[in-house]
């Protein structure tokens, strides 16, 4: 199976690291023009952004909160004034405030849900409003428009001392069921993908030295996950071979929802 995003236009958030920028560079080398957002630092978007288009891929690198409205439409805004049209949005920007439960602050728990899943709306909306204003082309497309959410296993697993993510990853599992059901008849593709522990800046301490044996109790498969996992599973997501998948969390988490507490018979 050969997977072409040629002729097409993807935004991903948070790309400037972990995996987003693994998520902008597969959909680059699969032909896709592809707009590296990032919060706060410019310098590593600007520099992914070149390397893309030093292979002959397009790339921009745009600023914005993603939990921020006039910053959302702004990316949009830009996207378009680059390249005229939207056929992809990688919902990818998220972030941990952890705290025990009864110490957490509320500006940690606001900011979590803030960014992890009002940033998801806002992206979400602004992609639809912008897939209603495109005709499907369908030698380009089955779909008009791809919209792709980065949840996580914490969408289903509870995770003590973790409550502000995990209520915003489990909310980003019916945000995306909503949107789905709604807008599916306009031919837009809408689904999830949930990473178990990939090995990125978000969790560097979990997936290194004596930590990182102890991280492998709980996947099944026996390894810790690499950026290029979640990247395949996106592109063949945002591609016409998976034209018939909508509405669906892809995990991709070497087992780890499996209950692998269980695998000794319990
Ligand atoms: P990361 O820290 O490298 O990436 C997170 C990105 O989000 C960063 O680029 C950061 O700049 C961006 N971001 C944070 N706040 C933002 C804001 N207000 N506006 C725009 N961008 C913002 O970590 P990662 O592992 O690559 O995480 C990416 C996504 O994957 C997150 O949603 C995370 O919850 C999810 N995830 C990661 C794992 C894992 O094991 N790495 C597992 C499950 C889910």
């Amino acid at each position: 199976m050969q997977i072409s995003l040629k002729g097409q236009v993807a935004i991903v958030t948070g790309a400037s690291s972990g995996l987003g920028a693994g998520a902008a560079k597969g959909l680059a080398a699969s032909g896709a023009a592809v707009v590296i957002n990032y919060h706060s630092q410019p310098e590593p978007a600007q520099k992914l952004a070149q390397e893309i288009i030093d292979a002959g891929g397009q790339a921009i690198a745009i600023g914005a909160d993603v939990s921020n409205e006039q910053d959302v439409e702004k990316l949009f805004a830009e996207t378009l004034d680059a390249f005229g049209r939207l056929d992809i949005l990688v919902a990818n920007s998220g972030l941990q405030k952890d705290a025990a439960f009864a110490d957490m602050s509320l500006e940690d728990w606001n900011t979590v849900i803030n960014v992890n899943l009002t940033g998801q709306f806002l992206c979400a909306r602004a992609a639809v409003r912008q897939f209603a204003k495109q005709d499907i082309r369908s030698e380009v497309s089955r779909a008009r428009g791809k919209i792709i959410h980065m949840s996580s296993v914490h969408q289903v697993i509870p995770w003590a001392g973790h409550v502000n993510y995990a209520a915003s990853k489990g909310g980003v599992d019916l945000l995306m069921r909503s949107i789905a059901q709604e807008v599916g008849e306009q031919r837009i593709r809408v689904n999830s993908i949930a990473p178990g522990a990939i090995r990125t800046a978000i969790n560097t301490k979990a997936t290194s030295g004596d930590a990182e044996k102890k991280l492998l109790e709980l996947i099944p498969y026996g390894r810790v996950g690499e950026a290029d996992d979640v990247a395949n599973a996106i592109v063949w997501l945002a591609s016409d071979a998976s034209d018939y998948v909508h509405g669906t969390t892809l995990f991709i988490d070497g087992g780890m929802s499996l209950y692998p507490e269980f695998r000794n018979n319990g």
